[in-house]
């Protein structure tokens, strides 16, 4: 891999409280332009990336190829941190939820999902979402703002630090595989999920290939093109109804975005073929969208698009205005779709008993400090 080339001047990121700037998130050209800043020669840069992005260091004294009044240069000035750790929940399943805490304080979630053949990290890309989808808890929370890239390559490096999992390869890592689908939509902070993900997929880095990693989307659908060509990962599309009437109340960006235009967009994404297939992403919720006839209709207007499709459960929350569809009711829903050829297209749930699962990320952290508001608000009546 040579050095890439930006067309923008590197402005560094803002110093910390202690002076120091945190260099994770930062690609090998701005790590030159900073060693550069520091009298070094390119190639230090590159073994730099090494040491953070390939090896996971977090301290500089560790870069024993460097030479030792560097080491001390780079202590002085700079910080490998990776967010901070609030909380780590395990789910019997064996799926692990991190509550991280950022520079200012915001916390996002992020979920480890150990399967047998992959370890999936469901990444988020906001604090909040604007996308008010009447069925997700992190939608009846606010956007509070788009993440960095620093941040999310943060959730990935964090996750390696808390498994062990540098230095790990092939079938032995512990990571394998991300998933933009934690808090937030990715695509309207494209530019940072591009630079982190940019990060991720370098192959002198963490190295995971872009197959392993899938973006999904409400449909915003003037960036996925861009998604397709400047990313070439896999997407995934929260579709949820098969009518603009419905889709209009569940998924509001529908009336921006209806789903014939959402549906073209899906036809000509880049790299779609059927090795290669879109995830349809589809929330079953009692008597809403859940019928025989829906089921028929979903397979009717997927034709000619190479597709996987996904049946989530609804991921019951408190206040939620929906319940999750009967057993029987995702059965005769997921039949009518694999006697159309689509393969086991039932999502088990991992990690609800932690709110891990789809949908559930942030409510309990927000959930849990309105609950402390009230004890000290009836300690305070009390004294
Ligand atoms: N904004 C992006 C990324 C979020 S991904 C998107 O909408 O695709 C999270 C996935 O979980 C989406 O498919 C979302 O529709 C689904 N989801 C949200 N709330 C859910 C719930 N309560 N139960 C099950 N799935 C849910």
């Amino acid at each position: 891999m040579g050095i890439e080339t930006h067309a923008t001047t590197f402005a560094p990121p803002a110093p910390r409280a202690d002076g120091r700037i945190n260099l994770i998130g930062l690609d090998r050209t701005e790590l030159a332009e900073t060693l550069a800043g520091l009298g070094e020669p390119a190639f230090r840069a590159r073994q730099l990336f090494g040491w953070m992005y390939k090896r996971g260091a977090t301290d500089f004294q560790a870069m024993s190829d460097m030479a030792k009044g560097l080491r001390a240069k780079l202590a002085d000035g700079f910080a490998l941190d990776r967010l901070q750790v609030v909380r780590q929940q395990d789910s019997f399943d064996g799926t692990k939820k991190w509550l991280a805490r950022m520079e200012d304080g915001q916390e996002i979630e992020s979920v480890h999902i150990p399967e047998e053949d992959r370890g999936t990290l469901c990444v988020s890309s906001q604090v909040g979402c604007t996308l008010t989808c009447k069925f997700c808890h992190t939608g009846t929370q606010r956007l509070v703002r788009n993440l960095e890239a620093s941040e999310i390559v943060s959730q990935v490096m964090l996750a390696r630090d808390i498994l062990e999992d540098w230095g790990r390869e092939g079938d032995d890592r512990r990571l394998t595989n991300i998933v933009m689908m934690g808090m937030g939509e990715p695509l309207y902070n494209f530019e940072n999920v591009k630079r982190a993900l940019k990060l991720v997929m370098d192959p002198e880095g963490i190295a995971l290939s872009r197959r392993r990693i899938t973006l999904s989307t409400a449909g915003v659908v003037p960036m996925m093109k861009r998604c397709g060509e400047e990313l070439g990962v896999n997407l995934a599309v929260s579709l949820h109804a098969v009518t603009d009437e419905l889709r209009d109340q569940i998924v509001p960006i529908n009336k921006k975005y209806p789903v014939k235009e959402l549906l073209d967009a899906c036809r000509e994404y880049p790299g779609v073929n059927n090795a290669r297939r879109i995830t349809f992403e589809y929330v079953m919720l009692k008597d809403v969208n859940d019928t025989p006839a829906d089921a028929r209709q979903l397979v009717r207007i997927l034709k000619g698009i190479p597709a996987k499709m996904n049946l989530i459960p609804f991921n019951p929350w408190p206040g939620a205005p929906f319940e999750c569809s009967t057993p029987e009711a995702i059965e005769r829903f997921a039949d009518i779709l694999m006697e159309a050829g689509y393969a086991s297209p039932i999502r088990t749930p991992r990690g609800s008993d932690i709110l891990a699962a789809c949908g559930q990320l942030k409510s309990d952290s927000v959930r849990q400090r309105a609950s402390q508001r009230a004890a000290a608000a009836a300690a305070a009546v009390v004294h």
